[in-house]
């Protein structure tokens, strides 16, 4: 299955990628993450990054879909993949058009998931991240049982950079002007499924299976 989840900051993605990954065992491909293990290792591609992506900006397309290019050669994406937060883009949507068909496989579906402005600052202020195994709370809505520390692994819990209000809204504005185009790019081409994703979790991972069967 190889599949595309679109969406604005806060609308879910991760949440329904990690899902998907467990069941259909196909990894998860999430340029923000790969970026920000960058960031935090120091490489030249993290250096790159860090500036555009401390300003709620988007990296460079020829970065990114260079990044993508290679991941989807690598042999755990042969069942296929769950791209999360790429593309951004409709450059990045040709260019990964274009890497598909080098390799002789097509995209089965785009999931968009729609949620409101405010719900998405609020969910984003409240985001936390464990360090060690990658696991999401919301201070609020999910809150782990000790403020620092993950309930799963016992990892430091940290807030992104770019989880402030301030970023935030600069994230959504981009989003607004550069990637929400990829929503009539996809409805275009057949093969997008819009969810609401107001909707509670499990609500959503329902329709979102329920779309994959009949893409
Ligand atoms: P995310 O974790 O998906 O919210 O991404 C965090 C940040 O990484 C974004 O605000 C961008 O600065 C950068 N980033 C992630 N994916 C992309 C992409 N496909 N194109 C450009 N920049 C990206």
């Amino acid at each position: 299955m190889k599949l595309i989840l679109l969406g604005p900051p806060g609308a879910g993605k991760g949440t329904q990628a990690k899902m998907l990954t467990e069941r259909f065992g196909i990894p998860q491909i999430a340029t923000g993450d790969i970026l920000r293990g960058a960031v935090q290792a120091g490489t030249a591609l993290g250096l790159q990054a860090k500036s555009f992506m401390d300003a709620g900006a988007l990296v460079p397309d020829e970065v990114v879909i260079g990044i993508v290019r290679e991941r989807l050669q690598q042999q755990d994406c042969v069942a296929g993949f769950i791209l999360d937060g790429f593309p951004r883009t409709v450059a990045q949507a040709d260019a990964l058009q274009v890497s598909l068909e080098s390799l002789g496989r097509r995209l089965d579906r785009v999931i968009s998931l729609t949620v409101d402005a405010d719900e998405l600052v609020e969910r984003l202020t409240g985001r936390r991240t464990c360090r060690s195994c990658g696991r999401g709370y919301h201070v609020t809505f999910d809150p782990p049982r000790s403020a620092q520390q993950c309930d799963a692994c016992g990892g430091d819990l940290y807030q992104r950079d770019d989880d402030r209000e301030e970023t935030i809204r600069k994230r959504l504005t981009v989003y607004d002007q550069q990637t929400s185009p990829l929503i009539a790019y996809y409805r275009a081409a057949g093969s997008l499924t819009e969810l609401d994703g107001m909707q509670p979790i499990p609500v959503v991972q329902e329709q979102v299976l329920v779309a994959l069967q009949a893409g």
